[in-house]
């Protein structure tokens, strides 16, 4: 029996890492997981789908189930607030330039070179209020 605290602790770490990606404009991760943990797919179907290595497919699936502890409580976070996750907007503007990308931030009005690392450090603010959002009316 895992105790619930830490079911509830290993829950927001992942939602928190989720959400900064889909932040930052990132949402391959959150769908391989999906595919993965709760639809099932191999993970040489999901590389093909997203066009992603498999060492990456496993990389994914690997960090996400290190992030709560268990597979199954990865399982049960994924398949939960998947839609959730999905519904928060980006604050990232991805600006293809040919062959390069620029990330402008839409609350900053400025370009920024790593927008994950942007998003973590400069609008932790909007990371907590949207893990606040996705998990209001679940019971943790
Ligand atoms: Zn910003």
């Amino acid at each position: 029996m895992v105790p619930r605290s830490i079911v509830r602790e290993g829950t927001c770490r992942l939602l928190r890492y989720f959400i900064t990606k889909k932040l930052s404009g990132d949402i391959t991760r959150l769908q391989v997981a999906y595919d993965y943990l709760v639809k099932g797919m191999s993970p040489s179907d999901i590389s093909r789908r997203y066009g992603v290595s498999k060492c990456s497919v496993s990389a994914t699936v690997r960090k996400v189930i290190d992030t709560v502890g268990k597979e199954w409580i990865a399982r049960w976070v994924v398949k939960t607030f998947y839609k959730r996750i999905m519904g928060v907007d980006p604050i990232i503007m991805v600006i293809n330039r040919g062959r390069s990308s620029t990330y402008y931030c839409i609350l900053c009005s400025r370009e920024v070179t790593d927008p994950l690392t942007h998003v973590r450090t400069r609008h932790t603010d909007i990371v907590d209020r949207m893990l606040r959002a996705v998990i209001r009316g679940v019971n943790l």
